[in-house]
C-alpha cells in the first residue's frame, strides 16, 4: 500500500512517519505498538525515539491485545457515533495492556449493556471499520 493509499484509508487522521506502521496494522487486522529494541520498552502513541532511554531503534510489533480497564467514563452527550447510546451512557475507556504497566489505549466496550463496564474488567482489542472512515480499536469483554 502507497502512502496515498493510506492517506486515504484514514480521513481526518493526522498520518505521520511515526505512526504509519500501527495505521498500516490496523488495515490488516493487528495492532502494532512501538517496543524499543534496546531497552524492550512499549510505547504509545507512536513516537520515532523511545521515551525511557531515546533509542531511536523502535520496531512496531504486535501485541495479544489483551488488558484491563484501568480508566472509565461514562458519557451522556457528545458528538454522533456509531453505536453510541447517550440516553444510557457510552462508555469510553482506558485499557491498560498485558505487555506493560502504563501502557493504555482508549475505545468503547462493545457488545455490553453499557451499565454494566467496570473497573478491573478484562477485555480484548476489537479492531472495526467505520463506514467512510478508518478501522479503529475498541474493545470487548473476555469470554
Ligand atoms: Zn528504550
Amino acid at each position: 500500500m502507497t502512502n496515498d493509499e493510506l492517506l486515504d484509508a484514514f480521513p481526518g487522521v493526522r498520518l505521520d512517519q511515526d505512526n504509519a506502521a500501527y495505521y498500516r496494522g490496523l488495515l490488516d487486522g493487528e495492532l502494532l505498538i512501538n517496543r524499543c529494541d534496546d531497552c524492550a520498552t512499549w510505547h504509545f502513541p507512536a513516537r520515532s525515539a523511545c521515551p525511557r532511554c531515546w533509542s531511536r531503534s523502535v520496531t512496531p510489533t504486535a501485541v495479544a491485545g489483551t488488558g484491563t480497564i484501568v480508566l472509565l467514563t461514562m458519557l451522556h452527550q457528545g458528538s454522533r457515533k456509531e453505536g453510541a447510546d447517550y440516553t444510557v451512557g457510552h462508555p469510553l475507556v482506558a485499557v491498560e495492556l498485558d505487555e506493560q504497566p502504563g501502557l493504555r489505549l482508549g475505545g468503547t466496550v462493545l457488545g455490553v449493556d453499557p451499565r454494566t463496564v467496570q473497573l478491573g474488567e478484562r477485555v480484548r482489542i476489537v479492531i472495526r471499520r467505520l463506514e467512510g472512515r478508518g478501522p479503529r480499536v475498541d474493545f470487548e469483554r473476555m469470554p
